[in-house]
């Protein structure tokens, strides 16, 4: 029997277990490893925070879905992986041998090297930690997110939303170290600006930070800013398994894969996902893909892989749109230079994550 260890319980590791129900795999034992029974679906989260959704409606337990797909769930992490004995080494001290790996295991917060960040900001990495976090710093407080980008914007406007519909009046600031989503136009950055302006979200832009206290941040502008909670939600960092297991790496230390989601070197390597970067699209982000799109791909490659030997490449769409939950169930979209917001675009983000979830959940195919 061949062992397939799949390594993360990302949503397309997920769309491949949802497939195991309907298709074994030849002569394959399945393992999915992750440190959460649960999986918390990101596109969710925000309607979590503002109070839309219910925890069982963004979580999704795994064991029964790889009981369902006769596969075997360990609940347990990676910490390093020895490409040429085919091996990884787990937090619990298990060794685990494979013939095909796969790697959907997300990031870490970065910038946590920041002095005092690590003591005293909370962080919401690894996703499990997010309900209770959320919990912690939604009903009271001053509350300060530090970040610019989609994550930082959606939990801002969902805790903001949360506490005006309770009354309560603490506010809710954001620092970033320039202005938010930088990598877009600023136009783009104005109008998000303004809007959460309006809601009453505290913006301070330029505000990079020197050091962190218990109640309170230096920014690099000589400001102090107090805190109650300080959510720390700087830009992602990658694992550093795969550096020091000598895979190669882009200079951020993410995977470096080929646009069949393998290892070049090493081909029963595969990974999707934040954790990896393309190497033909090194500018194109995995996780702005459609991820169930990038579960079916990673499924067609390890099946190919396991029979005839054919596979799919990696196209990376033309049009890349994204969608941010601002709160009080609007959103607005980014299309290239232009944004537009509105009560619909978020109706329809917010459908179309619950029925990306139900799929996994009822293993439609
Ligand atoms: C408010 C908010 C909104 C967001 N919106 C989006 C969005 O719309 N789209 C989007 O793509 N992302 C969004 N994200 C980011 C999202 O949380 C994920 O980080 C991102 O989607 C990356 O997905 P992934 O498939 O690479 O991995 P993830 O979905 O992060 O899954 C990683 C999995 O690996 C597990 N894992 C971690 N370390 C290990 C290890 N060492 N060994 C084994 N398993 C491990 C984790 O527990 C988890 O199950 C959002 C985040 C927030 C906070």
């Amino acid at each position: 029997m061949k062992q397939l260890l799949l390594v993360g319980a990302g949503l397309a590791h997920l769309h491949i277990i949802k497939q195991l129900r309907q298709t074994n795999l030849p002569d394959t034992e399945v393992t999915l490893i992750s440190p959460s029974p649960i999986h918390y679906h990101a596109g969710l989260f925000s309607g979590f925070a503002e109070g839309i959704d219910a925890l069982d409606d963004i979580s999704l337990a795994i064991e029964p879905l790889t009981e369902a797909a006769q596969a075997t769930f360990l609940q347990d992490a990676v910490l390093s992986i020895d490409p040429n004995t085919k091996q990884v080494l787990t937090q619990t001290g298990r060794v685990l041998s494979f013939d095909l790996i796969s790697f959907n295991n997300g990031t870490l917060t970065g910038e946590t090297n920041i002095t005092g960040a690590r003591e005293s900001a909370l962080t919401i990495k690894p996703d499990y930690r997010f309900p209770e976090v959320i919990d912690k710093v939604r009903t009271q407080g001053e509350l300060s997110i530090v970040g610019d980008d989609k994550m930082t914007i959606e939990l801002a406007g969902a805790i903001k939303a949360w506490r005006h519909r309770h009354h309560v009046t603490e506010p809710v600031r954001i620092l970033a170290n320039g202005r938010l989503l930088a990598n877009h136009h600023p136009n783009i950055s104005s109008k998000i600006e303004k809007h959460l302006g309006k809601m009453g979200i505290e913006c301070w832009l330029d505000t990079p930070i020197q050091e962190v206290y218990l109640n309170g941040v230096q920014a690099k502008t000589g400001q102090t800013i107090p805190h109650d909670h300080l959510l720390w939600l700087m830009n992602d960092k990658a694992m550093d398994m795969f550096r020091k297991a000598k895979l190669p790496t882009d200079q951020n230390d993410y995977l470096l894969i080929e646009n069949t989601l393998q290892v070049k070197k090493y081909p029963y390597i595969f990974a999707v996902g934040r954790t990896a970067t393309i190497n033909q699209h090194p500018n194109h982000s995995l996780s702005a893909m459609d991820p169930l799109q990038m579960g079916e791909l990673l499924w067609q490659n390890i099946k190919g892989y396991l029979t005839n030997g054919e596979g799919y490449v990696f196209e990376p769409s033309m049009e890349i749109q994204t969608t941010i939950s601002l709160g009080q169930k609007k959103a607005c979209l980014i299309n290239k230079n232009k944004v537009s917001i509105s009560r619909r675009l978020w109706a329809v983000h917010h459908r179309h994550q619950r029925h990306i979830l139900s799929q996994i959940k009822r293993g439609d195919v």
